[in-house]
């Protein structure tokens, strides 16, 4: 089995998402008492997000990168960032370390295409809806994103870092995710990507009709797939 090095902390609520489906997705794989070989490095996302807010890239990028080093320094055999967002510095990431790259996009982009998904709606935060460092991994499969309107993109975004992020599940917050959805729906998006790996705290399948994509559930299990493959 090779050794997943986790960037987490981004936020710590959905790292434990990522921890509990990697080891379960190991032992349902192999069974008994197995469970992930798996390192992992934990930032201080109140650094992050500040450093987000303002547009310091760079500075995100460079503790990422820190951080990355760390990762294969201590053992790890291919990385994986728990967060849809800081795929905005992924490129800087790959090329600092020798360690391979499993990016959240091209996994769920695999997963939309096995399912016939041509054209998707996406929820995210403001950059990742926004910004095309996300969607272009989406678009360059052949798959049309819709996002959110202006003030529906507000809101959502708001939600994440004021309530997801600091372990907050309210009951209208989901409504108001729930009426976005079925608007994507009534747009022309065959399912919803979930890109943001908080959001599946808050959405369950169970929640609605339209197919649903959470991105932790598939990054989780492309990093699974990836740690038991043979070569
Ligand atoms: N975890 C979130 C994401 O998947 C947001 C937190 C962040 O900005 O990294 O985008």
């Amino acid at each position: 089995m090779k050794t997943i090095g986790l960037l987490g902390g981004m936020s710590w609520e959905s790292t434990q998402s990522y921890y509990r489906l990697i080891n379960e997705g190991v032992k349902s794989q192999l069974g008994g008492l197995h469970s992930a070989r798996l390192i992992l490095y934990s930032v201080d996302f109140a650094e992050i997000e500040a450093m987000q807010h303002r547009g310091d890239w760079q500075g995100t990028a460079r503790l990422l990168v820190a951080a990355a080093a760390s990762l294969q320094a201590a053992g790890a055999d291919f990385l994986v960032i728990g967060t849809n967002t800081m795929h905005k510095v992924a490129p800087q990431i790959a090329e600092a370390v020798e360690l391979p790259l499993l990016h959240i996009a091209d996994a769920t982009a695999e997963s939309l295409k096995k399912h016939g998904i041509d054209s998707v709606g996406l929820l995210g935060t403001r950059f990742t809806m926004e910004q095309t460092f996300y969607r272009e991994r989406l678009e360059k499969a052949c798959i049309r994103v819709l996002i959110p309107e202006p003030d529906e993109r507000d809101e959502i975004h708001r939600v994440i870092y004021q309530e997801l992020c600091q372990g907050e599940i309210r009951a209208d917050s989901r409504a108001g995710y729930l009426e976005v959805v079925d608007r994507l729906a009534d747009r022309g998006a065959q399912a919803v990507i979930l890109g943001c790996t908080e959001i599946g705290l808050l959405l369950q399948q169970t929640d609605t009709n339209v197919p649903l994509f959470d991105t932790t559930e598939i990054h989780a299990h492309a990093a699974v797939t990836r740690a038991l493959a043979e070569i």
